[in-house]
This record gives C-alpha cells, sequence and structure tokens, in this order.
C-alpha cells in the first residue's frame, strides 16, 4: 500500500478523550475512531490489526474445534429457557420486531449453541464437539473506557464444548486452556491463568487468561515463579501431558481481587516471589456441566443408552480488547512496535526525499519486489519531510523501517531499522531485492 491512498487520520496531539496508552496511541495512530459511547469504527490500519488477531486465533484453535457463524441478533425465547433473560440484567440489549416479537443483541451464545446442538445432535457418537465463532457482541456496560478495552460493542472468539461426562469434558477444557497459551505467545503476550469465579455463565471450574499491565482493571496477586514457565511442545491428542502442564501452572499462587487471599498468599509463597500488579483479561475458559443443557433439552444418548443432558463448557476471548492489550504492552516513547505476527504491515519504507530520483527508483523497486513476494509492505510515498515521515511511521509501528535517503545511497547502501530495538544496518543497495533477509 501507498501512503498518499491510504485512509490514515494519524494526530499529532494527544486527544484528550483517552486516559489510558493504548486508546491514545490507537486514536493518534489512526486505527479507531469512536462512533458513540464504547462503539467503534476500525479503520483500515486497525482493522488489518484485528484480522491478523483473529488469524492467530484461528490458526490454533482449528487444530482443537470447528468454526461457525452465529448471528448477532438472537431469539428472547432461548434466554427465557436458560433463566438468563431476566438474570442478565442490563447489560443485555433487548428489542422487539415489527411483530412485537422480543430480540436481543447476543452478549455470548451460551443458549443459543446449545439450541443448535439440541436440534442437531442426538449420539454421544458425535462426541466430543467443540465449535467456535468470532463474532460482535454487545453488552451494555455501565462504564465503557479505555477505548476498545472496554467497549459496548466488542469482537469475541467464543467456543463451546460438548462432550458425553465431566472427564472428556475437563479434557477439552484442558486442550484449550494450552490452546490459549499458545494464542497469547504468539501475540508476544504473556498471559497469566488466574483461578475466576464463574460469574452469569455459571459453573464450577473456571479461568482467567490475565495480561499484566499497570492500566489494567483488576488487581492481580501472583507468585511470580510462574512467569519463567515454558510452554511445551505437547500435541493435543496427549491428555495426560496436556493435564500434568495444567496442573503445574496452576499450583501456582495467582489470583485476580475477587479470588485473593491475602492469609493464604502469605503462607504460600515466599515474600522475595510475591508480585502484586494490575492485569487485564484477555480470555476467559468455564467448565459448567450442565447448566445449559438441562433447561434447553441438550440430551445425548450414552455409551449405556440413557439419556442424558450433554456435558458443557465455554470459551472466550477478548479479539477486539487483544489490540489494546497488545499495544499497552508494546510501545515506548515514539508510539507503537507491534509484534510481527499481528503488525499491519512487516515492511514499512520511508522514502527520506521524495523528489531524489535515485530515492524514488530503489524505494520503488523494494516495494514492487515485496509486494510480489505477498508481503504486507507501506511505502510512504508523500511528499513530506523525512522528519514528518520517520516519526509517522514510528508512531505506527510497522516492525522493519527501510529508510532510503540520497546521502546512504551515493555510497551505496540504504539503512533497515528494527522499529522496538532501534538497531539499524546499512544495507548495500545490491541487496534491496533481498530485503527480507536481511532482518537480524
Ligand atoms: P470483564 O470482567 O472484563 O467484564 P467478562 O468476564 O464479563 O469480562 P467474558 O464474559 O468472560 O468477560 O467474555 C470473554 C472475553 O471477552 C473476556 O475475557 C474479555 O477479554 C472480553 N470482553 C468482555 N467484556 C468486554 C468488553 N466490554 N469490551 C471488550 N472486551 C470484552
Ligand atoms: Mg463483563
Amino acid at each position: 500500500m501507498k501512503r498518499s491512498q491510504l485512509f490514515l487520520p494519524t494526530l499529532k496531539e494527544n486527544p484528550s478523550e483517552a486516559s489510558i496508552i493504548s486508546h491514545r496511541l490507537m486514536l493518534r495512530s489512526g486505527m479507531i475512531r469512536q462512533s458513540s459511547s464504547g462503539i467503534y469504527t476500525w479503520l483500515p490500519l486497525g482493522y488489518k490489526v484485528l484480522k491478523n488477531i483473529e488469524n492467530i486465533i484461528r490458526s490454533e484453535q482449528n487444530l482443537i474445534s470447528q468454526e461457525l457463524l452465529m448471528p448477532t441478533i438472537q431469539d428472547s425465547e432461548i434466554w427465557k429457557k436458560s433463566g438468563r433473560f431476566d438474570d442478565y440484567g442490563k447489560e443485555m440489549l433487548k428489542f422487539k420486531d415489527r411483530h412485537e416479537h422480543e430480540l436481543l443483541y447476543g452478549p455470548t451464545n451460551e443458549e443459543l449453541i446449545t439450541d443448535i446442538f439440541s436440534k442437531n445432535v442426538v449420539s454421544y457418537k458425535s462426541l466430543p464437539m467443540c465449535l467456535y465463532h468470532i463474532q460482535w457482541k454487545f453488552r451494555d456496560e455501565i462504564r465503557p473506557r479505555f477505548g476498545v478495552m472496554r467497549g459496548r460493542e466488542f469482537l469475541m472468539k467464543d467456543a463451546y464444548s460438548f462432550d458425553e461426562n465431566k472427564e472428556d469434558a475437563i479434557k477439552c477444557y484442558n486442550r484449550m486452556f494450552l490452546s490459549y497459551l499458545r494464542i497469547f505467545k504468539k501475540m508476544d503476550l504473556k498471559a497469566i491463568p488466574v483461578a475466576a469465579d464463574t460469574g452469569p455463565i455459571g459453573g464450577d471450574l473456571s479461568h482467567e487468561f490475565i495480561i499484566l499491565a499497570d492500566t489494567g482493571e483488576s488487581d492481580v496477586y501472583l507468585d511470580k515463579n510462574i512467569l519463567g514457565e515454558n510452554i511445551p511442545n505437547i500435541k493435543y491428542d496427549e491428555p495426560l501431558a496436556i493435564s500434568d502442564l495444567v496442573d503445574k501452572l496452576t499450583s501456582y499462587y495467582t489470583a485476580a481481587d475477587d479470588k485473593h487471599n491475602e492469609d493464604i498468599y502469605i503462607k504460600s509463597v515466599k515474600e522475595n516471589d510475591r508480585l502484586k500488579t494490575r492485569g487485564i483479561e484477555v480470555g476467559h475458559l468455564f467448565y459448567f456441566g450442565n447448566k445449559y443443557s438441562k433447561p434447553l433439552e441438550a440430551n445425548i444418548t450414552n455409551n449405556d443408552g440413557q439419556n442424558i443432558p450433554v456435558e458443557m463448557g465455554s470459551y472466550g476471548i477478548g479479539v477486539s480488547r487483544l489490540v489494546g492489550a497488545i499495544i499497552d504492552a508494546h510501545n515506548d516513547d515514539k508510539g507503537i512496535y507491534w509484534p510481527e505476527s499481528v503488525a499491519p504491515y512487516m515492511f514499512g519504507i520511508v522514502n527520506l526525499r521524495q523528489d531524489d530520483n535515485a530515492c524514488r527508483v530503489l524505494s520503488e523497486s523494494i516495494y514492487n519486489n515485496l509486494i510480489k513476494s505477498n508481503i504486507e509492505v507501506l511505502y510512504d510515498d508523500r511528499n513530506e519531510g523525512a522528519g514528518i515521515k520517520l516519526a509517522e511511521m514510528d508512531l505506527i509501528g510497522i516492525p522493519w523501517q527501510i529508510r532510503i535517503g540520497p546521502r546512504g545511497l551515493k555510497n551505496g547502501y540504504f539503512e533497515l531499522m528494527n522499529r522496538k530495538t532501534g538497531k539499524t544496518i546499512e544495507v548495500n543497495v545490491n541487496e534491496a531485492n533481498n530485503i527480507v533477509k536481511n532482518k537480524f
């Protein structure tokens, strides 16, 4: 993409409506604009990041789950059956169609997926089954804030598992646990599993995945040794190895404010290992057995010929919230530095002197070559001063900057800079069409 053609309304000043860094940077780098409280338009740059995050999630979830797409609008009937039509409270947006039929904008999908399952699956032979979708949700949050971190309309990945018995359901829960560790790692995030309350979803086993960040909304108390744990190379069809990993990670003391017990914390974690900080919840696992399958009559015939309610769990990831969480963990005084896996473009070409013929020819040659190789590249081809172009490229956080100027070219080189480290190397112009190999 050429910068001259990209719809990228960047801001020089810090917008007054944004109180945290990720929100400020998303507005300044032209990723989003608010359309109504807690409801945002995703502009091209932000939308590319959102899609990249979705695709990382897909690549991992597809190994243990099947993607489908449920609607945003749901019928109130199924929510009346589960009892949550009234219980969910004011966060749920309800409305009527022209026939006075009650509908709602889904805040989550347990009821709908259970209804689909109940009408289409009858036997244990179809199990285990795990289904997910990536779809917009609406929750009329009392205090939408921090940009996409706590929106009213937000994008969620939500998966739902169906099993014949509790033992199999826990195996699925554990596979999700591992999948979440891998998903967040791919985004260069350190997500800590924390035992959680089950809240309005209900059930008796639940973990939140929390990113440590000063701007987080909840207090978190940790045994900091969990931060040093690596994710072993286990396959999803190794339930014992996965269970060992989950048991190991959940044996560390980790708690958000609602579950924290100071006495147990002090007794079980050495003083030097205690870390009290703040965190952002980016994912949530629930096992809730037959809480929804019972009222919605999602029954299956089990191996013994009995008709029983299916065992279920649900597993959410805040896809749009992750954009903010990743920025929170990857920024400096100049702006964002994207992890390569989610970056809107891998390379940014800064032509420092647009009116210089040699600079233009080389910039275009590198640009065309990268496009031919299917590598995402943004070429700043505008007639702007070098300072403006460099500052913007720093702000929007493209991982690799190619800086092409007349002084270097005279000596036969241009510069390649890593946005995160600032480390810069000189690349010989003969290597220009081999730029990917020069990444260091
Ligand atoms: P929170 O405690 O932050 O309100 P929750 O427990 O209500 O979250 P879940 O119902 O578990 O959230 O939803 C799954 C994921 O969706 C959460 O882990 C979070 O990342 C994301 N999420 C929830 N509410 C919002 C929101 N208002 N804006 C953006 N993302 C959200
Ligand atoms: Mg909530």
